[in-house]
């Protein structure tokens, strides 16, 4: 039978990136994206940004919502400093096999805790399962029509700190307008927007920046 999308790009890393070199597992799948096969990773250019968040806020604990392939989870894990975790979510059992192989590829497994499952069963259990205090930096990019309901339990359940930094994909396209329209007037959020495009596309699209601030 024919092959998945995600077995593709699996087979792109391994064909083409140095086996403990994140950045190659990164090339190597953003020029399969561009020159072979559209797919959802947040790609190249909002990519940067996210690079520059992550460096900025340099967290211990960092939690991702939605994993797929594994490849925003390589250039976050990649920058994290010595002894930091990153929790990344999936619920699909296919992505998440895919993901494990690719996260392991770049020598990044050490720092990933790949948990699959679905977000609004598992921010509940963060603290008792993970040990988890709270997040210093947190990557929304799973469903759409999931951001507000997830913020609000991650809030529910203490899971942030003053200075909590969330980065927030596809504000635009596919769009997240209830979320926008939360964390923009939440007086609990100092939010901004970056503007950039759509993954491996000219369309625009950007990233939500939001500081919890109590
Ligand atoms: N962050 C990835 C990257 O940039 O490489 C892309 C993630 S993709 C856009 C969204 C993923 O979230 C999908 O793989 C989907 O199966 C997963 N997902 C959607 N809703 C979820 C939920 N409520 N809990 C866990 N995973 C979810
Ligand atoms: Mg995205």
């Amino acid at each position: 039978t024919r092959s998945t999308r995600p077995q593709r790009m699996l087979k792109a890393v391994q064909k083409n990136a140095t086996r403990g070199d994140p950045l190659s597992v990164i090339s190597a799948i953003d020029r399969f994206c561009r020159h072979s096969e559209w797919a959802m990773n947040v790609g190249d250019e909002k990519g940067t940004i996210l690079d520059s968040v992550v460096s900025e806020v340099n967290p211990a604990m960092a939690l991702e919502l939605g994993t797929y392939c594994g490849y925003s989870t390589v250039r976050i894990a990649r920058l994290l400093p010595p002894g930091a975790r990153l929790v990344t979510l999936e619920f699909n059992g296919d992505y998440a096999a895919i993901a494990r192989q690719v996260i392991e590829w770049a020598g990044l497994e050490d720092m990933v805790q790949l948990v699959e499952g679905a977000s609004g069963d598992w921010i509940p259990r963060m603290k008792e399962h993970f040990g988890v205090k709270t997040f210093d930096f947190i990557f929304l990019d799973h469903w759409k029509d999931r951001y507000l309901p997830d913020i609000k339990l991650l809030e529910e359940c203490g899971l942030l700190r003053k200075g909590t930094v969330v980065l927030a994909d596809n504000v635009i396209c596919p769009g997240t307008p209830d979320y926008l329209e939360y964390i923009r007037n939440s007086p609990s959020y100092e939010s901004n927007y970056f503007r950039s495009h759509l993954e491996y596309t000219k369309a625009e699209d950007g990233l939500e920046k939001s500081v919890y601030v109590g």
